[in-house]
């Protein structure tokens, strides 16, 4: 049986190889870090990360990891409602929701998984669900799983959600949800249009701050500080592997009613493991860190802006952005790779994108920074691209 099986995957790799998109991974055999040692020996300087803040292999985070370990030992062996709920889940939860100004806090495995389990017990047929086109693959997951009737507007097009919150009035309950950043672009939604539209139309509003908690705000605290409307949506999703640590775990945090329904119904969180204590505990130092000082938040903005002005003035062509994404446009698909591949010869990791991630015709290198680059890396970076735009022909003069 398993010949022809065997023979159909294959096939189908190939098919992928030869399309060109075969994707390869990179080993790392250092922590994650602005610097990082791959199993080539190769020492580079990461600017793919999500490790926004620099937590990653944080000393004082380690510290809190490690005492939870001796305390609570490795794994908690059984799902939250069982016997997998430790103080350091609760106080984690209750950390979260005070950083977002929200109500209560209901974690999970990863953010695939909130994304997952957040629309099936809230929603049904009667209801419609407004998503924007370029949502994250676990939103679009977690809405085929519920019944609710479907609506899909265009990029942050605040026009086309109004005409689709039209279309859906006869509905009894509407959600619009958004990401709070988009990964390609690094571009912000515009949450103020999207709560005063759901004012306008009766509905809720979902955002997922995966990419926007830790950098997005003055402290931080995600598009509903950047719009003020911090406490104002519904249901906040994100991920503590971003930003806040990148380790692994994800929450939903919002309206009580909400949190308490989907600790009754939500399926990932009733029918899988509870994260380590030990990442719980990391997790709880991050949010005090985030609280005592800004320090991290405005290394990461001021490295953004410092990064991005460069880039401009040597005359790259960037994406709009108002995060710690920074999109390099190239437009050409193998140019982006030969450029990529370049980089990293000069001892820069960056990856270049095109079509399928992104639009065709829309090739890019996707710059990712972070409050753990210093000022010498942010120079090294820009001299590479510098170098290397000059040598590919993308910068002219
Ligand atoms: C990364 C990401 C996720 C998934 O987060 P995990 O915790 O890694 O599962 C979900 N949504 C968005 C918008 C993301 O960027």
């Amino acid at each position: 049986m398993y010949t022809s099986f065997q023979k159909h995957l294959s096939g189908i790799i190939d098919e992928i190889r030869e399309a060109g998109l075969y994707k390869n991974e990179r080993v790392i055999v250092s922590p994650q870090g602005a610097e990082i040692t791959l199993s080539t020996g190769q020492k580079v300087l990461n600017f793919c990360a999500n490790n926004y803040l620099g937590l990653s292999a944080d000393k004082s985070l380690v510290e809190a990891a490690t005492k939870a370990l001796n305390d609570h030992g490795y794994g908690m062996s059984s799902v939250r409602f069982i016997c997998g709920t430790s103080d350091l889940h609760k106080e984690l939860e209750k950390k979260i929701a005070g950083f977002f100004g929200t109500e209560d806090t209901i974690l999970y495995a990863a953010c695939f998984d909130a994304n997952g389990g957040v629309f099936e017990p809230l929603l049904g047929e009667e209801d419609a669900i407004i998503s924007d086109a370029l949502n994250h693959a676990s939103i679009i997951d977690g809405v085929r799983l519920c019944k609710a009737q479907r609506f899909r507007y265009a990029n942050a097009d605040m026009e086309d959600l109004e005409a689709q919150l039209k279309s859906a009035m006869n509905c009894r309950f509407r959600l619009i949800v958004s990401d709070g950043v988009f990964s390609m672009d690094g571009n912000v939604a515009p949450l103020d249009r999207i709560v005063a539209l759901a004012e306008k139309y009766d509905a809720l509003v979902m955002v997922d701050e995966s990419h926007s908690a830790g950098v997005v705000g003055n402290t931080g605290r995600g598009v509903t500080e950047l719009y003020n409307l911090k406490g104002r949506v519904e249901i906040i999703t994100g991920t503590l592997g971003k930003a806040f640590g990148g380790a692994i775990g994800g929450f939903t945090t919002g309206r009580k009613e909400i949190i308490e329904m989907l600790r009754q119904r939500s399926r990932p969180y009733l029918f899988s493991n509870s994260i380590p204590p030990l990442v719980a505990a990391a997790g709880i130092r991050m949010i005090e860190m985030m609280t005592e000082t800004n320090t991290l938040q405005d290394k990461l903005h001021r490295n953004s802006e410092y990064f991005i002005e460069g880039m401009k003035k040597l005359g790259f062509d960037i994406k709009p952005t108002r995060s710690a994404i920074c999109a390099v446009m190239l437009y050409d698909a193998k140019l982006s790779q030969e450029f990529a591949a370049r980089l990293l010869g000069e001892g820069i990791y960056v990856i270049g994108f095109y079509f399928p991630v992104v639009p065709k015709g829309e090739a890019r290198i996707r710059v990712q920074l972070s409050a753990a680059h210093e000022t010498e890396h942010l120079d090294r970076a820009i001299a590479a691209f510098e170098k290397t735009g000059r040598e590919l022909g993308v910068l002219k003069n």
